[in-house]
């Protein structure tokens, strides 16, 4: 089974529909309901309401899942927010609050997992960065910094989470067609960024949870530590 962060909208909601298509069980946690297709299309995927920057709430999750499941085989790690500003009108308390989101709770909600997945053999974390994480973007120095945290995070865990068999991978997406590319896109940057894409389209949710859920699952048994680009080619442009 797996807990789904950010699992009620975007690049989240796309990796718990796979999972389910995958034939898993899914526990998603938001902030957010979960009302959306990915709980209409099975049963499979349990909701926990939850913020992910708040200790309290994640521990109910692990309560939660430790409860239903007794075990847990992938964390995904979805939750995040975009607000892209200048630097002259990025504050250090907005700053600070996209690394909370992004990377802080990215560590924090690991962590209270690896107990569980640590005890029946091992599992698999998959964390979400960007492209943005990798090299400069315009507008974004507080997005970029907790994106490119979230790379060395990853690298970092697992490193250290090895010895109990716990991989850790992470995904860096280029621009997907989600409510937080929309609402963080004016049209003309929409434009510029399409321009940018070699292969000239957005992402579909859908094309990034297939790789999210191949880092998450037995088939990539022997991959960790990296972080996969699925961009378009936007990276090597
Ligand atoms: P989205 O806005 O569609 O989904 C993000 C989800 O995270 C939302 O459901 C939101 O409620 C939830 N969330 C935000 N803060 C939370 C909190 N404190 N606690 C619990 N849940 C919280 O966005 P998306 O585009 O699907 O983004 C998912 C991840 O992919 C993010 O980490 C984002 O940075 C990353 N990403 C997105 C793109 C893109 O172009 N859409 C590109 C690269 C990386």
């Amino acid at each position: 089974m797996a807990v789904v962060t950010g699992g009620a909208s975007g690049i989240g909601q796309a990796t718990c529909e796979r999972f389910v298509d995958l034939g898993w069980q899914v526990v998603a946690a938001d902030l957010a309901p979960v009302g959306s297709r990915a709980r209409a299309a099975s049963d499979a995927v349990l909701e926990v309401q939850a913020d992910v920057t708040d200790a309290a709430d994640i521990t109910r999750l692990v309560e939660f899942t430790t409860e239903r499941f007794g075990r847990v085989d992938a964390v995904v790690t979805s939750a995040g927010i975009a607000r892209n500003a200048p630097v002259r009108d990025t504050t250090p308390d907005e700053f600070r609050r996209t690394l909370e989101v992004n990377l802080v709770a990215t560590f924090a909600v690991v962590r209270a997992f690896v107990d569980l997945l640590a005890a029946d053999g091992g599992g698999s974390v998959v964390t979400i960065s960007s492209v943005s994480g990798l090299r400069g973007s315009q507008d974004r120095a507080a997005y970029s910094a907790s994106k490119g945290g979230v790379v060395a995070l990853t690298s970092q865990l697992a490193f250290e989470l090895a010895d109990e068999a716990i991989r850790v991978n992470c995904v860096a997406p280029g621009s997907t067609l989600t409510p937080l590319a929309q609402k963080a896109q004016d049209p003309q940057a929409k434009k510029a960024i399409l321009q940018s894409i070699p292969l000239h389209r957005y992402a579909q949710p859908a094309e990034i949870a297939e790789v999210v859920t191949f880092l998450a699952g037995q088939g990539s048994g022997f991959v960790t530590g990296q972080t996969w680009t699925v961009d378009g080619g936007q990276s090597i442009g």
